[in-house]
């Protein structure tokens, strides 16, 4: 994974200590029960403030993290964007 533009390399390096990330049982549930569960507030570099972050279950992956985006606060597994992005890195 040489292959990363300075934004992707800044996204990895973010991912590897977000799917570290162990949940509690009671965290586990809750995912189970919402579909989502809160972490905790994080910043990722650049942003002026911290976000919520959450746990929630990729069909591809398992337990993926991410926070909320756009108005309908929609999460998105990283690892899914990242195959998209790589797939049609390799299609050009
Ligand atoms: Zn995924």
């Amino acid at each position: 994974m040489v292959m990363f533009s300075e934004a992707g390399e800044k996204q990895s390096v973010i991912d590897s200590s977000l799917h570290t990330m162990k949940l509690t049982l009671i965290q586990k549930i809750k995912l189970k029960i919402n579909g989502r569960v809160y972490l905790e507030h994080r910043t990722k570099h650049g942003w002026r403030g911290s976000l919520p972050f959450y746990a929630f279950r990729c069909p591809i992956h398992g337990i993926v993290i991410d926070y909320p985006h756009g108005v309908d606060d929609s999460l998105s597994c990283t690892k899914c964007w990242e195959e998209k992005f790589l797939n049609k890195e390799t299609v050009k």
